[in-house]
């Protein structure tokens, strides 16, 4: 059983428009990226995963783009992207796990969790508090982590740097997790992206938090930063927190699956010390949705 637990949301269902067709090349130094991508594009992908969870993200309160059927008044919460999000996970019950995305800023916030919790049946948050600018220890983001905590929702917190250069940083540090997770204890939170680059940072705080994991996704294409972190991972024996993604479209899960089977390929010649290979099959077929309530 394989779960990837980081992946967005497609924004068509049948396939990208030619004039929708983008090719992003900062988001990897290796190869460009597609943008825009259909729900063909992203189960093609999927092959090697058995469930995936699948969210898309309230970039500003009111946020309605990626609706498939969204409809209501203008300042209305990110009833675009659930929706959005609820529809392709209907298509593919046996296959995806949906998550909410919601604003902190916007005035039914609660309301849309409420709404994507019980009528489309989505079962936790996205949260990126640097590309949404919020504060995230503010009380309209304390009454989200709140209400999660409550309803066994996971969060799941983009943590790490971002090219974005309105997206503030400090957002988005794992030590910001730190305080969330002692105000939260019994919330379950995935840091994404071991908080690159501040890997060391998200692995002392996972290992400080029992409800607190992190996932490898968007890692394996930059070598010696994967490595540290898996390593850093290793001596602070947190490794059995480390949940595998992909961060679809950002990379593929076989993409990574290799990625983290080759990941002491640089160390060849060096005495320095391996990361398990072992551990990092474990890290591969973890089961995740048990480890996040959600089995
Ligand atoms: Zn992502």
């Amino acid at each position: 059983m394989i779960i990837d637990v980081h992946t967005h949301t497609p924004q068509f269902r049948e396939h990208v428009p030619a004039d929708k067709l983008v090719m992003n090349t900062t988001w990897r130094p290796d190869r460009a990226v597609a943008a825009n991508y259909s729900w063909n594009d992203y189960m093609a992908a999927m092959g090697p995963v058995d469930r995936s969870i699948v969210f898309g993200i309230a970039w500003e309160p009111g946020e309605r783009v990626g609706g498939t059927n969204g409809v209501g008044d203008a300042g209305d919460v990110a009833d675009g992207v659930n929706n959005s999000t609820a529809a392709f996970v209907r298509a593919f019950p046996e296959r995806l796990i949906g998550f909410m995305a919601v604003h902190p800023h916007d005035r039914k916030a609660m309301d849309e969790m409420e709404r994507s919790r019980v009528d489309l049946g989505l079962r936790g948050v996205k949260l990126g508090a640097n590309y949404q600018i919020f504060d995230p220890l503010e009380s309209r983001a304390l009454a989200i982590y709140q209400y999660a905590e409550k309803h066994g929702l996971p969060v799941l917190f983009h943590i790490g740097t971002s090219a974005v250069r309105m997206a503030p940083m400090v957002s988005a540090h794992p030590l910001v997790v730190d305080e969330i997770a002692m105000r939260y204890p019994d919330l379950k939170i995935i840091m994404a992206h071991m908080g690159h680059p501040w890997t060391v940072d998200s692995v002392v705080v996972a290992r400080k938090h029992p409800n607190v994991f992190t996932d490898i996704s968007g890692l394996f294409y930059r070598p010696y930063t994967f490595y540290e972190a898996m390593i850093k991972a290793t001596e602070w024996n947190i490794l059995d927190k480390v949940l595998f993604g992909s961060d679809f479209p950002i990379a593929t899960p076989a993409e990574t699956i290799a990625g983290l089977r080759n990941i002491n390929a640089i160390l060849e010649g060096t005495s320095l010390p391996r990361v398990p290979i072992d551990r990092i099959e474990q890290i591969i077929h973890r089961d995740s949705l048990s480890l996040l309530g959600l089995s």
